[in-house]
């Protein structure tokens, strides 16, 4: 039932240009609406696990983003204080399994983009959707210009501050957690592919490289009082973050002394939406269910929404019924996935002590379930 539907999706993330493909390829006519003058992403990394991988190739992107990141090898969980591996996990494919990626998200979005648009997605950009809101039950969108318009099936892929999950649930508030995180970039060679969190008394660090191995992606989460703001363009002084994981070993201080650039913001738990969709509208990606990065999922759990999502609309007899039955499967996996990334936290964070050694030891022998 996708064949000719006018579909409008707001916001050019992951999640937006994912569904935009995977719509369009089921022959939907699909309009974006994005806010920033370009579409692109902050420079980071994100870990395409087999998951997300498994999207990419059902939407034909999968060889392209690959040629641009390199595979995981294995992921390590290190002491970042006495030095040592505490467990190590392969991530490499067997037997026909799919990859595991180190993504640079500037070429994810733009792989993305070029695909969607040669799939006939229109993007328009400088688009701030500044309110949506129901007249007799169909969706009304207003930008910042002034202009309205009334989408027959309206996406929601707008993100943390979605205004499309307002106007399906209200505003909610999130909670601070009492972390913040810095990310850098940080140029290097022939890095190993492998993704090693070095964990700390309340306090931890991943790096893994991006590219040609010339990069590395580092992400480093501390606890503390001190609240920050939740956005992800604040610069901050490099040293602060040198200062957080001076206790740590010599290598990971040498590797922080080569930061240059660092950015830092406060970490938010916000609860899954209750409602994801209402007659023609629906949400997905962050809009629906942000989470904690401690189980590199958020991205995946997109990419996941967006093909369930033109899965069950392509086979609804209405767009109501398809948008249900998304909300039916998705509900209890991004659940489970978001509860176990707020247990990392902890996992990771242990204070020396009798606790850690158990917890170490436990995972050296591996008797303990590894974080993923
Ligand atoms: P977004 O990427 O936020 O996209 C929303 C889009 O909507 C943006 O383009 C925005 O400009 C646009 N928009 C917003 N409001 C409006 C408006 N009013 N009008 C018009 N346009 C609008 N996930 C992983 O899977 N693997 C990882 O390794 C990983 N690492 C992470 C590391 C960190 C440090 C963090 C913070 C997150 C990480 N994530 C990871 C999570 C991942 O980044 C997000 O879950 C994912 O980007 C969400 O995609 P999205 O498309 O739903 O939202």
């Amino acid at each position: 039932m996708l064949i000719g539907q006018k579909i409008h999706i707001l916001g050019a993330g992951i999640g937006g240009l994912s569904a935009a493909l995977a719509l369009a390829l089921r022959g939907a006519q699909v309009t974006v609406f994005e806010q920033a003058e370009v579409v692109k992403e902050v420079g980071a990394g994100i870990q395409v696990s087999p998951n997300g991988y498994a999207v990419l190739k059902a939407l034909g992107v999968a060889e392209a983003v690959e040629a641009r990141s390199p595979r995981a090898r294995s992921m390590r969980l290190i002491d970042g204080e006495a030095g040592g591996t505490v467990f190590r996990m392969g991530l490499e494919p067997q037997d026909g399994e799919r990859p595991y990626l180190f993504v640079h998200r500037a070429d994810l979005i733009e792989v993305l983009a070029e695909a969607a648009r040669a799939a006939g997605v229109q993007i328009k950009l400088l688009h701030h959707i500044e309110n949506v809101s129901f007249q007799d039950g169909q969706p009304v969108v207003r930008t910042a210009q002034g202009a309205e318009a009334h989408p027959e099936i309206l996406i929601g892929a707008d993100g943390l501050h979605s205004k499309v999950r307002a106007a399906l649930n209200g505003e909610a508030k999130p909670f601070f957690t009492r972390q913040v995180a810095w990310r850098a970039i940080v140029p290097t060679q022939d890095a190993d592919p492998v993704a090693k969190v070095y964990m700390g008394d309340r306090r931890h660090l991943v790096t893994y490289p991006l590219r040609d191995r010339n990069q590395l992606n580092l992400v480093a989460v501390q606890e503390t009082a001190n609240w920050a703001d939740e956005g992800w363009s604040h610069e901050d002084d490099p040293d602060n973050l040198r200062a957080a994981f001076s206790g740590f070993t010599p290598d990971v201080r040498a590797l922080l002394n080569r930061v240059q650039s660092v950015y830092r913001w406060g970490l938010f738990r916000h609860p899954v939406a209750a409602t994801w969709t209402r007659g023609q509208v629906a949400i997905l990606g962050d809009a629906a269910h942000p989470t904690l990065p401690f189980m590199a999922q958020g991205a995946n759990m997109a990419l996941e929404d967006a093909w369930v999502l033109a899965a069950s609309l392509a086979m609804g007899d209405t767009v109501a019924h398809g948008f249900a039955h998304y909300q039916a499967q998705r509900v209890p996996r991004v659940t489970r996935v978001i509860e176990a990334a707020n247990k990392n936290a902890r996992n990771y964070h242990l204070p020396s002590g009798p606790v850690r050694f158990l917890a170490h030891s436990a995972l050296r022998l591996g008797t303990a379930v590894a974080p993923h």
